[in-house]
């Protein structure tokens, strides 16, 4: 690491923004605005090899977020340095032309990440320079919550009590009033040359709905505190209606961290303007974040192999013709195929129908939860290591603390249980506007009923459910 320390910048310190894309709670920046030293604010669209790059859609909020982070940072008299390349060469570059001599990030808990960090941090100590890095995006990191015997917990429900018990002080530090700017910035390439928001075609129109940024991510947070909060037990499952929060992407990005979303929720619940029962059910799901981060961090191969390895002998079928029905909305079951053109559409689908969608291409197709999962790291807004992987791998039964492989969800009886009037599935497939509840999610039963449109899709789905089923468990007795 080649660093030139005499220039007119005076000590200057690099903020290293990654999936910490706020200024309030980023423990990173504080860090850097008390010092009262100049501090570069940059973002890396990294190349490092071996770091897992973006899917299409998070590159489409990316873009939007690292806009309104650079607002808010104008706003204190800054502003965001980006550059692309591997960081640490990039790293090594903007502190040779900078003067610099403090780099701060905050941490990332994939295998990949924590090798590049841990690599960048030994050439930067190695080369005079210091670095520090903070927690900004858990409410406790991986290596803090251990059973009895100092191990980490495979099992949810323990766990969470367990995590639990370490938030007693949970503190928010709001964003810095002020951040002293270099005499002289870094050079910057533009966010438009990025060219991260799709062209010819713009297949992202139906993304209008979602602000991505931290001003977003609180509006938000708010917003769900202030109503959907009341109901979220009981509505959380029902994809027709929207009783969940929708903070994922935000959480993935890091606009809003998680210590913000649990003071918040508990504060509702305490001033009595939220259900204490509705916000320990909706903290709950925020633990199952923390607990998926926790499994990636001790369980670092599991984004390719089985958590539980008699899983990795499982007879995957490999079927392109399925697959593709699976992706495009196109297997003739109206709920699966309501998610996946919910997906491809919002960037976004109900976590009560990605389960579906995902039993579905796993146990009635037979295909490998890493294809669906790299579907998913694809066209979800929210798409996120730990949370991917951990759930593809819970619903494939090869997870910690898994549904057993055997819960095979019917997709019919699915259907009626969480869309009984079928509003969800009329959203999102046109041709089965006229198609009475009762047959809804079985169309094929009633074939001369269904419109004409409907008939060749919705008049035979892909496989049979109940031979699907037989194949998926003689597929697990082989195991
Ligand atoms: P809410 O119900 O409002 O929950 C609040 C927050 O808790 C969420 O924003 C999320 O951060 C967290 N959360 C909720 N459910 C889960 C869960 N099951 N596991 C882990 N955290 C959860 N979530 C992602 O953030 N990124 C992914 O890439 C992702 N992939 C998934 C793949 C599959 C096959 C399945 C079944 C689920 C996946 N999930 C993923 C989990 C879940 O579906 C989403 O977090 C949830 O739908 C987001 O909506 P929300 O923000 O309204 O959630």
């Amino acid at each position: 690491m080649q660093v030139q320390k005499n220039n007119d910048n005076g000590e200057a310190i690099i903020v290293w923004f990654r999936n910490d894309l706020r200024l309030a709670d980023n423990p990173a920046l504080r860090h850097a605005a008390d010092s009262g030293r100049p501090v570069i604010c940059l973002y890396i669209l990294d190349e490092t090899p071996g770091v897992r790059p973006m899917g299409a859609a998070s590159l489409w909020w990316l873009d939007k977020s690292l806009k309104r982070l650079n607002e808010h940072l104008e706003k204190l008299g800054n502003k965001l340095v980006l550059r692309k390349g591997v960081a640490a060469q990039v790293l090594d570059d903007v502190l040779s032309h900078s003067g610099a001599t403090c780099v701060l990030w905050n941490r990332l808990y994939d295998k990949a990440s924590i090798d590049r960090d841990t690599a960048i941090k030994t050439q930067l100590k190695d080369a005079g320079i210091d670095c520090q890095s903070f927690n900004a995006s858990l409410l406790n990191e991986p290596w803090t919550v251990q059973n009895g015997s100092r191990q980490p917990y495979k099992v949810f429900t323990p766990y969470w009590r367990a995590a639990r018990e370490h938030l007693t002080h949970v503190v928010v530090e709001p964003a810095p009033k002020s951040l002293k700017a270099p005499e002289h910035f870094p050079r910057s390439e533009s966010l438009a040359s990025w060219k991260l928001h799709p062209t010819k075609p713009d297949w992202s129109k139906g993304f209008d709905d979602w602000t991505p940024g931290e001003a977003g991510a609180l509006e938000r947070l708010d917003d769900f505190l202030s109503a959907p909060i009341d109901g979220y037990g009981e509505q959380r499952d029902i994809p027709g209606v929207e009783a969940t929060s929708r903070l994922a992407p935000h959480l993935h990005f890091g606009e809003i961290g998680p210590r913000q979303v649990w003071l918040a929720a508990r504060n509702a619940a305490e001033a009595g303007d939220a259900p204490a029962g509705e916000v320990e059910k909706f903290l709950s799901e925020v633990g199952w974040r923390e607990f998926n981060h926790s499994i990636l961090f001790h369980w670092p191969e599991i984004p390719t192999k089985s958590f539980r390895p008699e899983f990795d002998d499982f007879p995957w079928k490999s079927n392109a013709a399925f697959f593709e029905a699976w992706t495009k909305g196109q297997t003739g079951y109206p709920i699966v195929d309501a998610g996946m053109r919910e997906l491809w559409v919002t960037g976004f689908m109900h976590n009560r129908v990605r389960m579906i969608v995902a039993s579905f291409l796993i146990k009635h197709l037979l295909i490998d939860w890493r294809e669906g999962e790299a579907w998913f790291w694809d066209t979800l807004l929210d798409a996120d290591l730990p949370n991917n992987v951990g759930n593809w791998q819970w619903v494939a039964g090869s997870g910690a603390d898994a549904s057993p492989y055997f819960r095979i969800f019917n997709p019919i009886a699915q259907g009626e249980k969480f869309d009984p009037k079928g509003a969800y599935v009329r959203q999102w497939i046109p041709e089965l506007k006229g198609v009475p509840d009762d047959l809804i999610h079985k169309p094929w039963t009633r074939p001369e009923r269904l419109p004409a449109a409907a008939r060749p899709l919705y008049g035979r789905p892909i496989v049979d459910h109940a031979q699907a089923r037989e194949k998926a468990m003689e597929a697990y007795r082989s195991l």
